[in-house]
């Protein structure tokens, strides 16, 4: 009989903490919803303590979609206590606390002498704070992970009596993090047997892993760890987390199910729901995906050499071991038009994963509406990016109300921008070193600020001339960080639409509407 594996999603929180990958509250909730949808069984929705907007977002998710909801804390009583509030309204809970427990981590980490003294005194500091915190989790909530970070490193010994301890003190799930992505599968895999062998409770907890993609393994590890017992794997989607990466869990679903000659396991996963997933996340997250991406990269199914082209037209088997179908990328291209109306656009958006109110829906089709007179055709990606810069901007602050900008092989690119901002107009001209730049500078110059950019992205919606070009830019100054997407028709619109919604982000992070007053202050 086959057995099932937990599949414990952390796009939100450890793929969040991707460097650069900040979403908003309304972006993570619509990924939650399609992370539901695909049906994992556990959605870790953030670090409730580490901000208000994090509360928020796990605040939300808890009290709308429909899976258990995961926290994660310190083991500390405010960070448990932040992460229960947070999760208090979800049906089905669980509270996330870990400890370091590797040598690097403990001396690295608890270098006080709080903790004691020596190496072992240390040691078992961690030991009674992870039994602590799992005890007082306990009191809040019957779902209760601990994870050992840094488990990957941790001598066996060691690691065997911390994971004995948290499951005698309550923990429901334990989970081995290689943490710093360290270890081969072999290695990984033994590891586990280990911990069968000598954590006495073994039993009463579900053994759970968690792999980092710093060698390109992480996807390789989970599965031997599955094949030595683990029966919760952590992932994201598309691989996205700290540094390289988390082990992706279109990899490791679609290993099990293509293999399941060999791997007895299956799990809850609707694997038709795999593509909006990943492109959802994308859209959000600003990460293109690479197109030679196992699974989800726009060249996982093509064929290109006439040999591969001639096989596959006969028998796809010859060189396909999935369907595109299988992970919900649809071989037919579906085009909208002028006159496909709400209700088309309706439709074609909720199969794409996206459910909106009857008042956001008016928004986007206003928006269909002028692409489609622009463009014609209208195809998926082209809503996707739709769905990314409007629909998830909430109330802007401000709007690029006109554009103008000057340029030309012999002249200073001149940009001049017109905000709006309820009723009041502001505009401003400026130059740059290129009419992007001459754009940005003029927003500047309205707004009395200046913002750094760190990141900034064209890319092309579709294939074409008259393609819809959109624009991802990241900036930072004192006031915040914060990303945002523009699109249009003419790339240059786009990017000064992007820099304006990157601003209206950051002053809705801190509750401000208004950035001249703030200046003149
Ligand atoms: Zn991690």
């Amino acid at each position: 009989m086959p057995e099932k594996i937990i599949i414990f999603d952390t796009t939100l929180r450890d793929g969040e903490q991707s460097p650069g990958a900040s979403l908003n509250i309304a972006e993570k909730v619509e990924i939650a919803r399609q992370l539901a949808r695909l049906k994992v069984d556990v959605i870790e929705a953030g670090f409730p303590v580490s901000s208000p907007a994090q509360f928020e977002a796990v605040q939300r998710i808890a009290g709308e979609v429909p899976a258990i909801i995961a926290g994660l804390a310190r083991a500390k009583e405010g960070d448990i206590k932040a992460a229960y509030q947070a999760l208090k309204e979800a049906p089905r809970k669980r509270i996330h606390t870990f400890s370091s427990t590797s040598d690097y981590h403990i001396l690295g980490k608890f270098g006080s002498s709080r903790y004691g003294q020596t190496l072992a005194e240390k040691r078992k500091t961690v030991i009674q704070m992870s039994i602590d915190a799992v005890q007082y989790a306990r009191t809040l909530c019957d779902d209760v992970e601990f994870s050992a970070e840094d488990a990957g490193r941790t001598d066996i010994g060691y690691l065997a009596e911390v994971i004995e301890a948290a499951i005698e003190a309550g923990a429901t799930t334990v989970n081995i993090p290689d943490t710093t992505g360290y270890t081969l599968p072999d290695e990984f895999a033994e590891k586990i047997r280990q911990l069968k062998k000598r954590v006495k409770n073994i039993e009463r907890a579900v053994i759970s892993v968690h792999c980092h993609n710093d060698l390109g393994l992480a996807v390789a590890n989970s599965l031997a760890a599955v094949q030595a017992g683990a029966r919760q794997v952590e992932c994201t989607v598309n691989g996205i987390g700290e540094r390289a990466g988390n082990a992706s869990l279109e990899e490791f679903v679609m290993a099990l199910n293509v293999r399941k000659d060999i791997l007895p396991f299956y799990t809850a996963i609707n694997t038709r729901e795999i593509y909006n997933a990943s492109r959802m996340v994308s859209t959000f997250t600003g990460f293109t995906v690479q197109p030679n991406k196992a699974i989800v990269g726009k060249n996982a199914f093509a064929h290109e050499s006439g040999i591969h082209q001639d096989g596959v037209l006969k028998d796809r088997n010859t060189y396909e071991i999935m369907k595109p179908e299988d992970v919900g990328v649809s071989s037919s291209k579906i085009v909208l038009g002028r006159h496909s109306g709400r209700h088309g656009l309706k439709a074609r958006l909720q199969e794409l994963g996206y459910r909106l109110s009857e008042e956001k829906l008016d928004q986007v089709y206003k928006l269909f509406v002028k692409l489609a007179d622009k463009k014609k055709e209208v195809y998926d990606e082209d809503l996707r990016s739709l769905m990314g810069e409007e629909v998830y901007s909430e109330k802007p602050a401000y709007l690029l109300d006109y554009l103008h900008v000057f340029l030309g092989t012999s002249a200073i690119p001149t940009a001049t921008v017109r905000l709006k901002k309820d009723d009041r107009i502001l505009e401003e001209s400026a130059t740059g070193d290129g009419p992007v730049d001459a754009v940005f500078n003029a927003i500047d110059r309205a707004l009395h600020t200046h913002f750094e950019v760190t990141d900034y992205q064209v890319r092309s919606v579709t294939s074409g001339r008259d393609a819809l070009g959109e624009v991802f830019v990241r900036i930072q100054n004192g006031l915040g960080e914060a990303h945002g997407r523009g699109h249009s028709t003419d790339i240059i619109e786009a990017s000064g639409k992007a820099y304006l919604q990157a601003i209206n982000n950051i002053l809705k992070q801190r509750d401000t509407v208004s950035l001249e007053k703030k200046s003149s202050a």
